[in-house]
């Protein structure tokens, strides 16, 4: 479908309405202006840090300047265990970070994968894209890099994350990265494997958890966290997508990617067209969640290229959910396994954080983080009602 000039932008002022969003608009001798208020949008664990690059914009400044500022937050956050210090490290221990971003104004992008001693790569990213004639670097060679250009080598596996692969390690590495993933014939998910009567086995393994945890001397608030992070790697990251008063836009995304992950894997974070993706013209989206999921459907293009033909910012998350979905024929015990978010914000401002689930956490739907002038956090969209990986992972019914 081709969509005139004209049509797009109707079309954009009519979609925000229906999101509940205040596009601006004047018009002057029948042309429709857009008066733009900048606009950031950011994965949850931003919300504490968009007020900077909020700052940043109503400063007049560069929109990736003010997504960089607000994903470096996790990043230098320890406590944080899905991006940057702290985040959970491969299956020998070692953190490996990715990154991406794109600036829209100049159309550039920069990217590195498998980083490890050095905690902001969303800047080394960056660096790529500033100091060199390439898109993305990767390995030791990408660490390497980062040293010579003057980033701090950092030890970024933390007393608390080393605990949590110790208890990993000792208890569930058996059930690692390696062998057949849910999108495989011969996947069977864990339930499948153990019919056995797990209502009595469940709680005897999470109280003997629970001590394995208490002798490896992790804090008693970050057991539960550390027990569910090794029977269901987390997902988590953060992305933010950047409008500022001139139109200009741009993107970042940030992890440490799949927890207990075979060493030199890389997800779609660091992946232009997958991770993130910025078009000038259009809009920009990112992405958290399964990262082999999204590189297969190449997400945040895909979103970027539905907006660019017409779809508001919620069909455009939508059907790229859907695609991922008829993946697996829709098969909801493998898609269970699954989860992805989608952050999206159009040239006009209007946006929409989508998700495959309602949450990861039953009771705590799937949020994003906005700036519009005002912060605050609003559920996603979600392409299926429920929650992904329940937990404990017991059948229905079965009292815990
Ligand atoms: N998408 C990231 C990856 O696959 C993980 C995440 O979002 O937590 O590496």
């Amino acid at each position: 479908m081709s969509v005139s000039r004209r049509q797009f932008i109707t079309t954009a002022a009519l979609s925000s309405l229906a999101l509940g969003l205040e596009a601006q608009e004047s018009k002057s001798s029948g042309q429709v202006k857009m008066a733009r208020k900048p606009v950031l949008i950011s994965a949850a664990n931003g919300y504490n840090y968009i007020d900077r690059g909020y700052g940043i914009l109503s400063g007049g400044g560069d929109p990736l300047e003010a997504g960089l500022s607000v994903v470096r937050g996790p990043e230098d956050d320890a406590n944080d265990h899905s991006v940057g210090l702290g985040g959970l490290p491969n299956e020998e221990g070692v953190v490996e970070l990715d990154s991406c971003c794109m600036h829209g104004p100049s159309q550039r992008a920069g990217a590195v994968g498998g980083v490890h001693d050095i905690k902001n790569v969303s800047l080394l990213a960056r660096a790529v894209m500033e100091h060199t004639g390439h898109v993305m670097l990767v390995g030791d060679n990408a660490t390497k890099f980062g040293l010579e250009i003057g980033f701090a080598r950092e030890n970024l596996l933390t007393d608390a994350s080393r605990k949590m692969w110790l208890l990993w390690k000792e208890a569930n590495s058996d059930r690692d990265w390696w062998g057949p993933g849910p999108d495989d014939p011969r996947w069977h998910a864990p339930q499948e494997e153990a019919p056995a009567p797990q209502s009595e086995l469940w709680p005897r393994r999470l109280q003997k958890l629970e001590q394995l945890a208490s002798r490896l001397g992790i804090a008693p608030e970050l057991r539960q966290e550390a027990i569910r992070n090794i029977f269901y790697p987390p997902t988590g990251t953060i992305h933010c997508s950047v409008l500022n008063a001139k139109g200009e836009m741009a993107g970042t995304t940030t992890t440490s990617g799949l927890a207990w992950k075979v060493p030199g894997r890389v997800g779609d974070s660091p992946i232009i067209g997958a991770g993130c993706y910025t078009d000038q013209e259009v809009g920009s989206a990112g992405a958290t969640g399964s990262g082999e999921e999204n590189i297969k459907v190449c997400g945040a293009k895909t979103i970027v290229e539905n907006m660019r033909h017409g779809m508001n910012p919620r069909e455009a998350g939508m059907d790229t959910l859907r695609r991922i979905a008829h993946n697996y024929r829709n098969d909801m015990t493998r898609l269970r396994y699954i989860d992805m978010t989608y952050y999206i914000l159009r040239k006009d401002g209007a946006y929409a954080g989508v998700s495959l689930w309602t949450g990861y956490n039953p009771g705590k739907p799937h949020q994003f983080a906005i700036h519009d002038g005002s912060r605050r956090l609003e559920p996603t969209v979600a392409l299926f009602d429920g929650y992904s990986r329940e937990w404990p992972p017991m059948p229905k019914g079965t009292a815990y």
